[in-house]
C-alpha cells in the first residue's frame, strides 16, 4: 500500500487553486479596486503614455514561473511595471487611432463578468440573454426587421469578416461550406472605397477570395465613395464574367471620418442584387447623437452593420458587434451540428440557437456585460451627447487650426476626426517628429495619416473626457515642437550650407 508522506499528503490536499483565507484575497481585492478607481479618477496626473524602459520590458522576458508566489508581489509588479506603461487612451489627452476611453462602470462590470465565468458559446443561461438584449436593443436602433440576428465579437475587424462569411454562403449557398469557394467562388468580387479600414481586405483574403477579389473605388474629396464609378465597376466586372456579390459601406473611415452615401449604396445594392455591408465600427453608435442621425440614413437598409462598443462606445475593450438582417442566413453560415453540443428542449442544454451558430467561435466571454451595465447606467441620450461632444471638440480644433497661420487643415472635418499639419519645407518629416515629440513628451497622443502622399498629423478625438484643455494643449504642444523642430531643422540645412571647415 502507498503511503503519502505528511507533506504530500497536504499538498494533496490544498490542490485547489482557491486561496486558504478568504479574508486575505478580500483584502487585496478591496485594494485593487480602490488603486484602479484612483487610476481612473486621477489619470490627469498622468503622462499620456511614456516610452518604456529597456530594464521594464526585460522584466516581462523572464522564465516561466514553476513555483507560486505572493499575489501581492504579483499585483506589486502590476502596479509598478504594468500600470505606468498602458497605451494611455483612459487618458484625455489620447487621440491617436480611434480609441475609447472606458469607464469606470465598465471596469467594474468586467470584474462581475469574470466573476460569473460565463461561456457565451451556447447554453440556457443569462447571460445569453443579456447578450440578446444588447442584440435587440441594437436591431431597434437601425431599424432592422424582427428575425435579424446578431453577435458579439472582438471587434469590427472580425465583424466584418463574419459579414464577408455570411454574403458568401448568401451568394453561393450552403454548399460551400462543404466545398470551398472554388470554382464559382473564385469569381466573386467584393467593392469598398480606398479609404475603407485595412481589416476589410484581409476579411477578404481570410475569406479566401483573395484581396484582388475586393476592389477599391475611388472617393471624393470628403473622402467618400464614388457611385458613379462603383456603379461603372460593377458593370466592368460583370462584362469580364466576374460575379460581384458584396459592397462594403463606411459610416466613418478610420483615416479623416467620411460617412459614405449609404442611402445611395443601399439602393445600388438592391438593384444589383448584392449584399449591402456597413463597417460602422465607429461611426455607427453616431446614431445615437441626434445631430448625426441623418448622416448616417440608409443604414437601415444595410444587409449587416459592424459597429464597436469600444470606440464611440466608451465600453472598455473588446466589445464589437454584428447585426445581421436575415438571422437564417446568419445561421446558414455558422450553425453545425455536434454531438457534444445537443439542443434539448429543456435543461441546461435548450435555449437553441446559440452564439455558436452565428461565428466561428465555441468557447466566448461575457462581452455583453459592460455593454449592458454601459446603456443601462448612461442610457443612449447621455451616450449620444458624448458622441456629439466629440464633434464640438473637433470642430474647435478645426477652428483653431483655420486661425492659425503656422497650421494647415489637411481634410475637412466631418465628425469627430482632425487631420492636419505644421506648415513646412520638408512636411513630412517634421510632422512624422512632431507626432512622436508630442507622444514621448507624455502631453497628448495624437497620430499620423498619409493623405495623398501627405504625412498630416491625426487628433481622433473618441475619449468622453477630452475637454477644450485637451484640445488647447495638443495645439501649443504641436506649434512648440513645430518650431523647436524647424529651427533646427534650418540649422541643419545652415550647417550643410556652409562651406566646409578649412582643414
Ligand atoms: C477600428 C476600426 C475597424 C477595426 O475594428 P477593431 O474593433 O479594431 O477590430 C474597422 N473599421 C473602422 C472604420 C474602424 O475605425
Amino acid at each position: 500500500m502507498k503511503v503519502l508522506s505528511e507533506a504530500q499528503a497536504q499538498t494533496e490536499a490544498s490542490e485547489t487553486l482557491d486561496p486558504k483565507n478568504w479574508d486575505d484575497i478580500r483584502a487585496l481585492g478591496h485594494r485593487m479596486l480602490d488603486d484602479m478607481i484612483d487610476y481612473v479618477a486621477n489619470i490627469r496626473d498622468r503622462p499620456v503614455w511614456q516610452p518604456i524602459p529597456d530594464e521594464v520590458r526585460a522584466r516581462f522576458r523572464v522564465a516561466l514561473p514553476h513555483r507560486p508566489s505572493d499575489l501581492r508581489d504579483v499585483y506589486r509588479e502590476f502596479s509598478e511595471f504594468v500600470i505606468p506603461y498602458a497605451t494611455g487612451n483612459v487618458h484625455p489627452g489620447f487621440m491617436g487611432w480611434v480609441h475609447g476611453g472606458g469607464t469606470a462602470v465598465g471596469m467594474l462590470a468586467e470584474m462581475l463578468a469574470a466573476g460569473l465565468n460565463a461561456n457565451l458559446g451556447g447554453r440556457d443561461h443569462i447571460p445569453i440573454e443579456v447578450e440578446r438584449q444588447i442584440v435587440e436593443w441594437m436591431r431597434q436602433i437601425f431599424g432592422f426587421p424582427q428575425g435579424a440576428s446578431g453577435i458579439f465579437v472582438t471587434g469590427t475587424s472580425m465583424a466584418n469578416l463574419i459579414a464577408v462569411l455570411v454574403a458568401r454562403t448568401t451568394a453561393l449557398g450552403t454548399s460551400v461550406r462543404r466545398r470551398g469557394v472554388s470554382e464559382d467562388g473564385a469569381l466573386l468580387t467584393a467593392y469598398t472605397s480606398t479609404a475603407a479600414h485595412g481589416c476589410i481586405s484581409k476579411a477578404m483574403d481570410i475569406a479566401g477570395f483573395g484581396s484582388d477579389a475586393l476592389r477599391c473605388i475611388e472617393v471624393d474629396r470628403c473622402h467618400r465613395i464614388e457611385l458613379a464609378a462603383l456603379r461603372e465597376r460593377i458593370a466592368l466586372d460583370r462584362g469580364a464574367g466576374r460575379k460581384p456579390f458584396l459592397v462594403v459601406g463606411s459610416a466613418g473611415t478610420v483615416d479623416i471620418g467620411a460617412i459614405d452615401d449609404l442611402h445611395a449604396m443601399s439602393e445600388l445594392c438592391r438593384q444589383e442584387k448584392l449584399w449591402f455591408h456597413v463597417d460602422g465600427a465607429f461611426g455607427a453608435l453616431g446614431i445615437l447623437a441626434p445631430a448625426l442621425k441623418s448622416r448616417l440614413a440608409g443604414i437601415e437598409n444595410a444587409d449587416s452593420i459592424a459597429l464597436d462598443f469600444h470606440k464611440w462606445g466608451q465600453v472598455p475593450y473588446d466589445a464589437g458587434l454584428l447585426l445581421v438582417r436575415d438571422g437564417d442566413r446568419h445561421r446558414d453560415t455558422f450553425a453545425a451540428p455536434a454531438a457534444y453540443l445537443r439542443r434539448e428542449s429543456r435543461g441546461l442544454a435548450a435555449n437553441s440557437p446559440w452564439p455558436c451558430d452565428l461565428g466561428p467561435e465555441l468557447s466566448r466571454g461575457f462581452r455583453a456585460l459592460k455593454t449592458w451595465f454601459t446603456l443601462k447606467t448612461y442610457g443612449t441620450e447621455k451616450l449620444g451627447a458624448v458622441i456629439t461632444r466629440s464633434c464640438a471638440l473637433a470642430g474647435y480644433l478645426q477652428a483653431r487650426i483655420l486661425a492659425e497661420p503656422r497650421l494647415e487643415l489637411m481634410a475637412p472635418v466631418q465628425l469627430n476626426i482632425v487631420c492636419f499639419r505644421y506648415r513646412a519645407e520638408n512636411a513630412n518629416q517634421l510632422n512624422g517628429e512632431i507626432v512622436l515629440d508630442i507622444q514621448e513628451s507624455g502631453i497628448a497622443a495624437p497620430s499620423t495619416t498619409l493623405l495623398d502622399g501627405q504625412l498630416a498629423i491625426r487628433a481622433a478625438i473618441v475619449n468622453h473626457r477630452t475637454d477644450f484643455s485637451d484640445i488647447d494643449a495638443l495645439l501649443s504642444a504641436v506649434l512648440e515642437f513645430g518650431s523647436r523642430r524647424s529651427s533646427d531643422h534650418r540649422l541643419v540645412l545652415q550647417l550643410e550650407q556652409s562651406p566646409p571647415l578649412a582643414m
